[in-house]
């Protein structure tokens, strides 16, 4: 089996998206083995989304990122990672509607930023993101 760690965004959490994605993920045959909300400082946004700090975009995604609390997840089952970045559709929520009509950020996101949801796009990415919100030590 595969982890992935999910976040459930801002605009999710406060457009009450929370329970549709979680029955969409038990319905996918993904387990959830750990959840927290969190509001998100600044720091934690900018260390988790180091990548694109250099980004024009980057500023106004930490901004969009620690405007409201967050569902963080970690979720389990075979293909975990692909699956779920397939449920979920292209990071661009706007085309998603076009072209991934059934899709999780068709359903809740709304443009290339606001997008609703975030899932790790690797093995890699997702051990160190999953580890970035449950440190070692805690009981997954
Ligand atoms: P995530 O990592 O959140 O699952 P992703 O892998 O689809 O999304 P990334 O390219 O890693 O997309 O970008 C991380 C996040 O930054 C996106 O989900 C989106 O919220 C935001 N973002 C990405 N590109 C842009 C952009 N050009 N303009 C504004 N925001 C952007």
């Amino acid at each position: 089996n595969e982890r992935t760690l999910v976040i459930v965004k801002p605009d999710g959490v406060s457009g009450n998206y929370t329970t549709s994605i979680r029955n969409i993920i038990l319905q996918s045959g993904f387990t959830i083995q750990a959840q927290l909300t969190l509001h998100l400082a600044q720091h934690t946004v900018t260390t988790f989304y180091a990548e694109h700090s250099t980004k024009a975009f980057f500023p106004s995604l930490v901004k969009y990122m620690t405007s409201g609390p967050v569902l963080i997840m970690v979720l389990e089952k075979v293909n975990a990672i692909a699956d779920w970045r397939t449920l979920i559709g292209p990071t661009d929520a706007r085309k998603a509607k076009i072209t991934h009509p059934h899709s999780i950020r068709a359903m809740c996101g709304e443009d290339l930023q606001r997008n609703c949801v975030h899932g790790s796009d690797s093995l890699h990415s997702a051990a160190r993101e999953i580890s970035f919100f449950f440190p070692e030590g805690t009981t997954l």
